[in-house]
Parts: structure tokens; C-alpha cells; sequence
């Protein structure tokens, strides 16, 4: 299957944009060479970034897993292209990249857009130009450049203010405190920090934070960032040395510019096959997506969903090829850990991702936090050893009777910093 293109252009069958946990994926699974399918996986960075760690990075750099992506992918029959994704065209089906300071286009039959997502600025004035963020690369307000930030007030008790309630925010702070006890750091909430899951998953984080020294502020919405103060709603001022904004995620604004239907986050709406509503050539998948039906577990940006639903969206392009039909996309949860400095929050969850049984905090939890992001890291070295054998759990539920109804769950895909 190839688009009409004129022969200047490398045209694949495939090409997959962002190599991260829902990228590498998908590549790989369709990276068999017995399929005979021309696959590019494009991505800005050699380097295999794993997200979940960026919070380390605050501290030091973290010595990658997967230093180099084209050394990696050498022996798979995926070709890797280091570029910046510049656009996308659907309509003529192209991508445009800048490769090397040099822009090109490249065409595909099908293309699965697995670019992730950075914190959301856009969302504060001031934020952007006055606040760091857990976001990886060398940006001027980038978790590299906080790290610089952090280093050059390490001597003295300075104020370090991170915002947002979630996860993120719990990480930044707390491997922040946990690094410099002598600085100042509080977490600082539109509701109540922590409330992200369970009430103990709540108590946890909260009692390991505070357990650092970090001081809880809730119901403060954070209106405004100056260049030395958050102004809150309530017109109370939070002054700071270091911000680290952490109040939503958003995706790229490509597929948006491209005419593709995305949501208020700019994640491209997907139906449960993974497929764009407006564009069904284009899959979407990771924190990229936002599929609009039921997926068994709800979708919310995570590691897990991230490489499951790369998984699925390969094994759609694969079943397109073939002329057949597989089930719809679905899969289910069974663990979650949150980073708070040296200490950890770790639970896990029943298959539609509520918490059970107890939570696991301190440093035991924080050593098996370790365990669970290596495993998901494993996920990837197994599909390139032996592509396609890989399963996941739940991946047949959404198709059972029980689950063909929208659960109160899926109603609220909202990525905000939840995992
Ligand atoms: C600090 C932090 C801690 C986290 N901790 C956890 C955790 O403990 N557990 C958990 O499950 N989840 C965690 N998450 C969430 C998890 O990391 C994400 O849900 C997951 O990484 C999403 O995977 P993805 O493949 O969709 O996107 P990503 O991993 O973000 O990959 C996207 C890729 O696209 C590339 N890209 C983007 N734009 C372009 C462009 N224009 N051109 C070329 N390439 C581009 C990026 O460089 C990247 O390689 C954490 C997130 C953060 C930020």
C-alpha cells in the first residue's frame, strides 16, 4: 500500500512519529521482517528518554538506558530517522522534518502519532517565562536548566514553590527536599495535594512529604506567575527563587495545525480502535491520544497505556495491511508508584485502575518503584528480542458485553498530571 507521491520522497508504510514508550512500541511490533513492511521512526533526540526518571534529572543527569537509538534499532528492520517533526500533512499524507538543520518530507500509507506530551504553560500567564518544568532537552526552562537552577542556590535556604496537586508536582518536590534539606519547598495545590487516587494513596504522599519537611498549601489556585511570586486566586502571593509549574500536561500542537480533531489538550481524539475520528489513516497513541470510547482501564497518561497502546496500534496497521479486523483497543491496570525524594508511594490497582488492598510508602516503596520502571523499560527490550509475541493484561476486555458501556471512569480522560 503506498500513497501518491511524487518520487523525491522516501515513502514507508509506516511511519512512526516519537520515540518514546508508546513509539519504540509500535515500531518495534512491526519491525518483523516477515511482514515485509517499510517502517521510519522518527524522533528529535538519539537518546531513549525515559520519562518516568526525569525527576532524577532535578539532581543530576540520568545516565540513559538507551544511549543511542540508532545503535538499538541497527539489527530491527525499523529505519530510525533523528529529526524534529516539523508538520503533517493528511491529506497528501506527509510528514515534513528538519534532519541535520535541513528540512525534508517523507510519506506514509499509515502513521501512528506518538509524540507524548510537555507540561502545560499555556495555562497561567507568566508560566511559561517565569517557571521550570519537568520537561526534558536542553530548553531554557527545561528539567536541565532547573538542575542548573537548583546547583546554583544549593548553599543557601532558598524558596522553592512547585505548583500542581498531582503526581508531578509531588515528584519535583520531593526529590527537591529530599536532595536540599535546607531549602524552603512547598507544594502548593488548587485542591488537596495528593488527591489523585485513593484517600490512602493521599495519606501516604502527604505524610512522606511532610515526613521531608515539604510544606503542603491546599486550595490555592495559581493564577498568575510573576517573576518571583505565584499569585493565587485568593490574592495571596506564594513569592519563590525556583517555580516548577506543574498544574496539566498538553501534547504538540501538530496534529492540531494539521487540520486533525483533537481535544481541549490538543491529544488527537481517537476512536477504540486507535484511529483518528477526522483522519483514520493516522493512529494516535500514548499521552498523545485520547481515545473516545471505552478502553477497559480508563486512559489516563501513563508508561502502561503509553506501550500498550503503541502495542495495539501496531497490530492495527498490521491487520489494515492484511485486510482483517481486530477488537477493539482495551487493557487493564494492576500497579502504580509515585516518586516523593527518597521515599515512594506504591499500590496497586485493580484492573479499572482503582486502588486496593494497602500503600506501600517510605523507602521499600521507593526501591520497588525502581523495580516497576526497569520492568516497563523491559517491555520494550522484549518486543525488540521477539516482536509480536508480547501480550498485555486485559487486552480483550473492552470487547465483553460488560464493558461495551462508557464507565463514569472514561468520562474524564483529562490528562492533567495523572498517571
Ligand atoms: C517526571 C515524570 C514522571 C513520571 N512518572 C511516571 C511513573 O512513575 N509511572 C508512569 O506510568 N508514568 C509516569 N509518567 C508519565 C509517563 O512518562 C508518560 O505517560 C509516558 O512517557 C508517555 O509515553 P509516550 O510514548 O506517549 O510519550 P513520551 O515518552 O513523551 O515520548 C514522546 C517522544 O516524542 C518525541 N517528540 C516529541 N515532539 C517531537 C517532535 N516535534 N519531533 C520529533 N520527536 C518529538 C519526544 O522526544 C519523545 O521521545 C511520568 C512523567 C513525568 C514527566
Amino acid at each position: 500500500m503506498s500513497p501518491s507521491l511524487g518520487s523525491s520522497h522516501e515513502v514507508y508504510d509506516v511511519v512512526v512519529l516519537g520515540a518514546g514508550y508508546a513509539g519504540m512500541m509500535a515500531a518495534l511490533r512491526m519491525g518483523r521482517r516477515r511482514l515485509g513492511l517499510r517502517v521510519a521512526l522518527v524522533n528529535n533526540d538519539e537518546q531513549f528518554v525515559e520519562r518516568v526518571r526525569l525527576q532524577e534529572s532535578m539532581v543530576a543527569p540520568v545516565k540513559p538506558r538507551i544511549a543511542s537509538l540508532s545503535r538499538y534499532l541497527r539489527r530491527t528492520n525499523v529505519q530510525f530517522i533523528r529529526a524534529r517533526v516539523l508538520s503533517l500533512d493528511p491529506v497528501r499524507n506527509e510528514v515534513a522534518i528538519e534532519e541535520d538543520g535541513s528540512p525534508r518530507t517523507i510519506a506514509f500509507a499509515q502513521l501512528i502519532y506518538a509524540l507524548g506530551s510537555h507540561v502545560d504553560t499555556d495555562n497561567a500567564p507568566g508560566a511559561r517565562q517565569h517557571a521550570f518544568r519537568l520537561d526534558p532537552g536542553e530548553g531554557p526552562r527545561s528539567a536541565a536548566a532547573l538542575r542548573a537552577a537548583l546547583h546554583e542556590i544549593a548553599g543557601r535556604p532558598a524558596r522553592v514553590l512547585a505548583v500542581g496537586g498531582g503526581p508531578l508536582s509531588v515528584e519535583a518536590a520531593g526529590e527537591a527536599k529530599s536532595t536540599w534539606p535546607n531549602m524552603s519547598v512547598t507544594l502548593l495545590s488548587a485542591t488537596s495535594a495528593g488527591d489523585f487516587s485513593s484517600a490512602k494513596v493521599q495519606s501516604v504522599v502527604r505524610r512522606d512529604l511532610t515526613r521531608l519537611g515539604v510544606e503542603l498549601v491546599d486550595n490555592e489556585r495559581v493564577i498568575e506567575i510573576e517573576s518571583d511570586a505565584a499569585i493565587a486566586a485568593s490574592g495571596r502571593r506564594f513569592p519563590f527563587d525556583i517555580c516548577i509549574w506543574a498544574a496539566g500536561m498538553r501534547a504538540p500542537p501538530i496534529a492540531r495545525q494539521a487540520g486533525l480533531e483533537v481535544d481541549a489538550q490538543d491529544r488527537v481524539v481517537v476512536g477504540t480502535d486507535l484511529r483518528s475520528v477526522s483522519h483514520p489513516t493516522i493512529l494516535a497513541v500514548g499521552d498523545s491520544a485520547h481515545p473516545n470510547g471505552p478502553t477497559g482501564a480508563p486512559f489516563r497518561a501513563s508508561a502502561l497505556a503509553a506501550a500498550v497502546s503503541g502495542v495495539y496500534a501496531a497490530e492495527q496497521v498490521i491487520a489494515r495491511n492484511q485486510g482483517l479486523l481486530i477488537r477493539p483497543f482495551s487493557f487493564s491496570t494492576f500497579a502504580q508508584a509515585v516518586a516523593i525524594g527518597r521515599f515512594a508511594a506504591l499500590f496497586l490497582l485493580d484492573a479499572n485502575d482503582h486502588q486496593m488492598l494497602f500503600v506501600m510508602g517510605g523507602r521499600t516503596a521507593s526501591v520497588l518503584r525502581s523495580v516497576l520502571i526497569w520492568l516497563v523499560l523491559h517491555f520494550i527490550t522484549f518486543e525488540r528480542l521477539l516482536p509480536g509475541l508480547q501480550t498485555w493484561p486485559g487486552r480483550t476486555r473492552a470487547a465483553a458485553p460488560s464493558a461495551a458501556q462508557k464507565s463514569p471512569d472514561q468520562s474524564d480522560v483529562q490528562l492533567k498530571t495523572g498517571r
